[in-house]
This record gives structure tokens, sequence and C-alpha cells, in this order.
């Protein structure tokens, strides 16, 4: 089964840069998601939505490696909701189970519309790069320049199990990889250039969201399979 963007369809479109194409930019595009209620835990429901603490960096679940998912159970597709719905808040382009405390190898993505998700990724790259602006919602605000790979073709199991290929070519392949970073404990500020990442641990080190206290889930939303911190 495939999903999204195709590598042939995005051909035509190659002649555009990515900003010509709605850039990173995208990872804000989305609007009139919010006015809801937050919860003591962090954690807040829109109309039945349950929107999640994105853990920030510093956190240490972005810096593991998660865990293949092996049993593909309600738990697994109520994780899946959880993180479309935190992702769509945000609103970004992508989003990684670690960042919402999950040590497991599943991811969401939303671009140019689409929306899917992909359990235990193995991604096939072109050779083909492409340079692009990216930023990630465990790093608010921060937008840098990074060389991703230009398509990917990504297998994986969808949220029943089920085989699934996702391929997509720019902007849905950046998020796909980037997204699968997180889940080998990688972030974008490990693919800058030495002087690039110097200027990105400044940047943190003077925000105001950084150093703040680890967040604890006292008592899950659901069930995190003793992976949740
Ligand atoms: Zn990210």
């Amino acid at each position: 089964m495939v999903v999204g963007p195709l590598l042939g369809r995005k051909r035509d479109q190659n002649h555009l840069s990515t900003s010509q194409l709605g850039g990173w930019d995208a990872w804000n595009a989305r609007a009139g998601w919010g006015g809801a209620d937050e919860a003591r835990d962090g954690t807040h429901t829109i109309l039945g939505m349950s929107v999640q603490q994105i853990r920030l960096f510093g956190d240490p679940i972005l810096r593991t490696r998660a865990s293949e998912v092996v049993d593909f159970d309600k738990e697994l597709r109520t994780l899946v909701t959880d993180l479309t719905d935190t992702m769509l808040d945000a609103p970004g382009a992508g989003l990684a189970a670690p960042q919402i405390g999950v040590g497991l190898r599943v991811f969401t993505w939303c671009v140019d519309g689409e929306v899917g998700h992909l359990v235990n990724p193995v991604l096939d790259l072109t050779e083909e790069e492409q340079d692009g602006e990216e930023g990630c919602l465990s790093f608010p605000g921060m937008r840098y320049d990074v060389r991703r790979a230009h398509g990917v073709v990504a297998t994986g199991q969808d949220m029943y199990g089920e085989p699934l290929t996702v391929s997509g070519s720019l902007m849905l392949a950046r998020a796909i990889q980037h997204e699968t970073d997180h889940l080998d404990g990688i972030l974008f500020i490990d693919r800058l250039d030495p002087e690039q990442r110097r200027e990105a641990m400044r940047v943190i080190r003077e925000a105001t969201w950084s150093g703040e206290p680890v967040p604890t889930v006292k008592i899950s939303p659901h069930a995190t399979f003793g992976r949740a911190r």
C-alpha cells in the first residue's frame, strides 16, 4: 500500500525550490487549532482530541533509541491518535513518539494536506540531495538549513500491523527523515555543520524554554508499555 505523494507525481515540481512549495514554514502553516483547555498534566482535549505535552530538547527521551513495536493493539492505535492530534494542534509537519514521551518506533506526518503514520520505519534514500529549512517541535522557534536526501521510500507497518510503504520527495521526504532520526535519538541540530551547530547551541542556551524541568506524567493517558519517562 502506498500513501502520500509519489516520487513520480512530485517530479514535475522539482524545478521549484522548497520555499516556493511552502518551505519548512509549512510547519506553522495550519491555523485554527487551539482554544483548548489545558489540564494540570499539560495535556488538553479539543472535541475528543488528545493533545499531549511535547518534550523539549534536554529531555533524555529525545536522545534514547526507541524500541520496535511488536504489539499492534488498541494502545498503539491510541498512540497514533495522540501523535496525530498533537501534531495537528502544534501545528507541525511531523511528530515522533519520543516527542510525547513514548519510546516506540512510530511517527506521524502532515504534508501538503495529507496526514499519515508509520510504524517501525526502514528508509531507502535517494542519492540526490536537497537543501532546505527545517524546524522541530522540540526546539520552539528554531529553524536551520539541513541537507537531506531528496526522496525516500519508507517501509514499515500501519497501526494494525499491515505492511505500509510511504514514498515521497522534498517536504514529505524531509519530514520522514527528520522523524525517523527522532526514533534513533538523532536531532536535527546533529545534522548542522559545526558553525551552525554552535549558533544553535547558543540560541538554545538563551531560549526561555531551555533548562525547564523535564515534565513527568504521573498518570499515563494510555498504556506506554513501561517506556514512558
Ligand atoms: Zn523534530
